[in-house]
């Protein structure tokens, strides 16, 4: 399963409907009216043009989230339950929220997934879960996490472990990105030479045969480190990059996955 978007429609009062973009239903899943059908074309150029005026920080062409369709609320069908526990991580307050249109009478909001792979983060510092990927494995609060760089076109990623330094060509598809203006001015020959060297002389810096890592005193963190400081990007502790690039993403990424997960399990989920 890719991490796709989801598109959150407003149509009953009271509640939301999410599900994932490109999978849009037929009927309301809540009070079963029929919903007008195949929207992507038009309803994507609404919702681009509306980021594009969000971005330029025009006047959004929306809508007051607090203006829903006045449907009068019929009772949530049998066997169809509000998830309770997903409004405590309603993805309004997080910052998923990429885009919002009125439709057919309906509030329409896209929830950009915040997971990406390497190829669509050149030139990132990508974390994932040490096992599995943020989709399915990654769990807030706990599980160690995994840092590595991105090649200039995304196809390697250079990461440190317990069997030295890895290219990994394969991996990395749904991750957290990071992207430092600081190393804007690297050029992408310059970018990759410099990620090859630094993976060179991390390693030669280990006695033969030994790769070096140390759970907590020399892994994927420390590494991603040494290389921001060989680029003159000095100055983080483990705990402040953690703080600065990590966190936030993290819990942004928490709210998404959750959703994404009941979707996947029941087709939409209700907020
Ligand atoms: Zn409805």
């Amino acid at each position: 399963m890719v991490a796709s978007d989801i598109l959150q429609v407003f149509h009953c009062e009271g509640t939301s409907v999410l599900f994932f973009d490109q999978a849009w239903p037929s009927r309301c899943p809540v009070c079963k009216q029929r919903w007008p059908t195949q929207p992507f074309e038009s309803f994507d150029a609404v919702l681009a043009t509306a980021e594009r005026q969000q971005k330029s920080g025009a006047e959004p062409a929306v809508l007051d989230q607090d203006v829903h369709p006045a449907q009068t609320g019929p009772e949530l069908s049998q066997g169809v339950k509000r998830d309770t526990t997903a409004s405590s991580v309603a993805p309004g307050g997080n910052g998923l929220v990429s885009g919002s249109v009125e439709w057919h009478g309906m509030t329409v909001q896209r929830i950009a997934s915040p997971l990406v792979s390497a190829t669509q983060s050149q030139r990132s510092l990508l974390v994932r879960p040490t096992a599995g990927n943020m989709l399915w494995s990654f769990t807030a609060g706990s599980g160690p996490l995994h840092v590595g760089i991105a090649s200039s076109d995304g196809s390697i990623v250079f990461n440190f472990d317990e069997r030295g330094c890895m290219r990994d060509d394969i991996g990395w598809s749904e991750c957290i990105a990071v992207q430092l203006p600081q190393l804007a001015h690297l050029s992408n020959e310059e970018w990759d030479a410099r990620l090859e060297s630094h993976c060179l002389e991390w390693m030669a810096s280990m006695e033969p045969q030994q790769t070096g890592y140390h759970v907590t005193d020399r892994n994927c963190f420390d590494f991603v480190l040494a290389w921001l400081s060989a680029l003159g990007v000095d100055g983080f502790t483990k705990s402040d990059f953690a703080e600065s690039f990590v966190r936030h993403r993290l819990a942004t990424a928490a709210v998404y996955v959750k959703l994404a997960r009941g979707i996947h399990a029941n087709g939409f989920v209700l907020l």
